[in-house]
């Protein structure tokens, strides 16, 4: 049946709207006042609504389907979320799906009378990132790192293990090493290239935290390791130092997140790099831990698939639950069991 031709303006529906407009969304975003440069690859680049350095991108089939993401304002938890061309005008003009269809009808040609360019509100943009590490502090933290690996040999490794109930292994893995004059082991921090940026500092006894100063927060990871995963391998994500460590003692792929909430442009950078089949996110068993993983999860699931699981009821953490006697087949059976969550850009978000 072909009535199309009948229907007036008010008839258009979604998906002819759509049909229109595939192919064209290039032109249609950048008459909506958006830079025509952030779309010129796919490559990260900073946001033109809420600024950073590399948290927003198009999709693949970008001209055809219209899809862009900001991992901070315009993602899979977003409102719009990130979606398919009109939810891209919608997120772009700060307007409701309603007033962005009227928009486009009205530059399709669609509309009542000609159309009208409307441009999108002047964006307000997030204040400026704080001051990058100079390379001679960098360098610093990198020669205090090397120097406390030194100061923890054999014997304190294997006490430490003992202690953490994990292999003396990971602990190399993660070069920890002993601080004497602030009596507490040091757990380099590096960002997703493998360069050491900081230094966390644990008490043995209490396990209070801090930090070397002059550093920057910090995934925990073996580089050496992680750039040799094999080809599909998934990565396990834990938080902190210990549970990262309690991974690697089962001979997880892991990588450790600073604190709850932190780590995740890195965790990007790195994902980026060597591109993981998936990524399993363990989380800590309380509130915060769970809204810290949901909030990683869409800020990676542009990478890779990403499953969040949990330690049972009563368990707080990754390394309780090992030192409980969970297996490396216990935590993959309860990825396998997990959802996935993946981002879809054909049906207007992630699923
Ligand atoms: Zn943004």
């Amino acid at each position: 049946m072909s009535h199309n031709s009948h229907r007036n303006h008010h008839q258009h529906s979604i998906s002819d709207l759509k049909r229109l407009a595939s192919g064209r969304w290039r032109e249609i975003l950048t008459a909506a006042g958006l830079p025509a440069e952030l779309l010129a690859d796919r490559r990260g680049k900073p946001c033109p609504k809420c600024g950073g350095r590399d948290r927003f991108a198009s999709l693949p089939d970008f001209d055809t389907r219209g899809s862009l993401i900001c991992r901070h304002c315009h993602n899979a938890s977003s409102n719009p979320r990130s979606g398919d061309g009109l939810a891209s005008l919608q997120w772009w003009l700060g307007c409701s799906m309603a007033e962005a269809i009227v928009w486009l009808r009205s530059f399709l040609g669609l509309g009542v009378g000609k159309h009208i360019p409307v441009q999108a509100i002047k964006p307000t943009m997030a204040p400026p990132p704080k001051p990058v590490q100079s390379e001679s502090d960098r360098l610093r933290i990198e020669l205090m790192a090397d120097v406390c690996r030194r100061n923890l040999t054999g014997p304190g490794i294997a006490h430490l293990a003992k202690q953490l109930g994990v292999h003396p292994q990971s602990l190399r893995q993660l070069q920890v090493g002993w601080c004497a004059s602030l009596c507490a082991t040091t757990w380099p921090m590096r960002d997703g290239i493998g360069n050491i940026i900081g230094v966390r500092t644990r008490e043995p006894v209490t396990a209070a935290k801090g930090s070397m100063s002059g550093g920057n927060g910090g995934l925990f990871y073996d580089p050496d390791r992680i750039a040799n995963i094999e080809s599909g391998a998934r990565i396990w994500i834990a938080e902190g130092p210990t549970d990262t460590a309690a991974l690697l003692t089962l001979g997880l792929d892991a990588v450790g997140i600073p604190s709850a909430k932190s780590g995740g442009d890195q965790l990007l950078e790195l994902g980026r790099r060597i591109l993981p089949s998936e990524i399993v996110i363990v989380a800590d068993g309380d509130d915060s831990g769970i809204e810290s993983a949901r909030k990683l999860r869409s800020e990676l699931v542009i990478v890779a698939g990403v499953r969040i699981i949990l330690p049972p009821v009563g368990i707080k953490d990754a390394r309780e639950w090992i030192n409980r006697g969970a297996s490396r087949v216990d935590l993959e059976n309860e990825a396998g069991a997990a959802e996935v969550f993946k981002f879809d850009c054909t049906d207007g978000g992630a699923a």
